[in-house]
């Protein structure tokens, strides 16, 4: 069999793309040996200010790789700035392609992107990604040390040792570093210190604390941490979440009920949208049938 390959280089693409969001710097660039692809713009990055209106209309996306299958079928949603929405959906139903999507990673096919009600493709791309952050479901930390893992958030700037420190405070994260021999400076990663799945993701945390983002995805964990280190990271992402457009792709029954309103996806369509109470109450929908199959019931 022969192997697949994208004409269109979408996986350096992909990658490149993915280490200036996470917040790479140059030197990354040269150290992994890829180029930051230019942004043919309207305006400077730093000319884009957003408030945090997130809107698609009409979003039909189809991936090259799989021309058969349309992965986002008419999709169709606004956000408010501020608000907690919630993506649910069976595996396969197109929340990542929804996340994927926001960061600029692919385009839509037909319909459009709006940030504060200006088309997405009218915005620098990277203006716009400034005022992003993710917290993957297992976040990666390169090798280096703690402080250089957090201050990875704003790449394009000098980042002192007092804005670390606040940011992992606020990300639950500042004790158990400080409880190392040596701090901020302790070195994690292949060659470093081991960290458990919980303090992972508070350092993930406090990068996107760091990066303060009108904009915040979550990606929440599938896999349940043990219960104190659950607390704490629960208690780190509210702190984070406050104030700011939030996209949780959830997979918890307590996330989806504090949610402001939860979009149910099936099949690349949005097929019900509103808050946890109103959509349980319509028995015959898909999201009384996710709730009762589908989902981990960890409240
Ligand atoms: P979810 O995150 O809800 O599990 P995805 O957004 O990952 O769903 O996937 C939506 C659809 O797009 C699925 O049919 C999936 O198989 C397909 N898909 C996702 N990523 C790719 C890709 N890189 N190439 C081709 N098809 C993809
Ligand atoms: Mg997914």
């Amino acid at each position: 069999a022969g192997m697949v390959t994208s004409s269109s280089g979408a996986v350096s693409d992909f990658w490149s793309d993915w280490m200036r969001t996470i917040g790479a710097t140059e030197r990354v660039f040269e150290i992994i040996g890829s180029e930051p692809q230019p942004q043919a713009s309207q305006q400077p990055a730093d000319a884009v200010v957003l408030r945090g209106e997130l809107a698609f209309r009409d979003v039909g996306f189809v991936y090259p790789e799989r021309p058969e299958k349309l992965a986002l079928d008419h999709v169709s949603f606004a956000i408010a700035a501020g608000e907690n929405v919630a993506l649910v959906g069976a595996s396969g139903a197109g929340k990542s392609t929804i996340a994927s999507m926001i960061l600029g990673f692919y385009q839509p096919g037909s319909g459009s992107i709006a940030f504060d009600g200006v088309p997405a493709g009218q915005l620098d791309l990277a203006g716009v990604r400034a005022h992003i952050a993710i917290v993957e479901q297992e976040p990666s930390l390169f090798s280096g040390s703690i402080f250089e893992n957090i201050a990875f958030a704003l790449p394009d700037r000098e980042v002192t040792r007092e804005e670390v420190v606040d940011a992992a405070r606020l990300a639950n994260a500042h004790d158990f570093i400080e409880g190392f021999p040596h701090g901020y400076d302790t070195v994690v990663g292949e060659r470093g210190v081991q960290l458990s799945g919980g303090q992972k993701q508070r350092i993930a945390i406090a990068r996107a604390v760091l990066r303060d983002p009108k904009i915040l995805i979550l990606d929440e964990a599938t896999s349940a941490l043990d219960s104190a280190s659950e607390q704490q990271v629960q208690q780190a992402l509210d702190t984070l979440m406050a104030g700011r457009t939030t996209i949780v792709i959830a997979h918890r029954y307590s996330t989806i009920v504090k949610a402001d309103r939860v979009l149910v996806l099936e099949h690349g369509a949005v097929v019900q949208s509103g808050p946890h109470a109103q959509l349980i109450e319509q028995r015959d929908g898909v999201y009384f049938h996710l709730m009762k199959s589908q989902l981990q019931f960890s409240a």
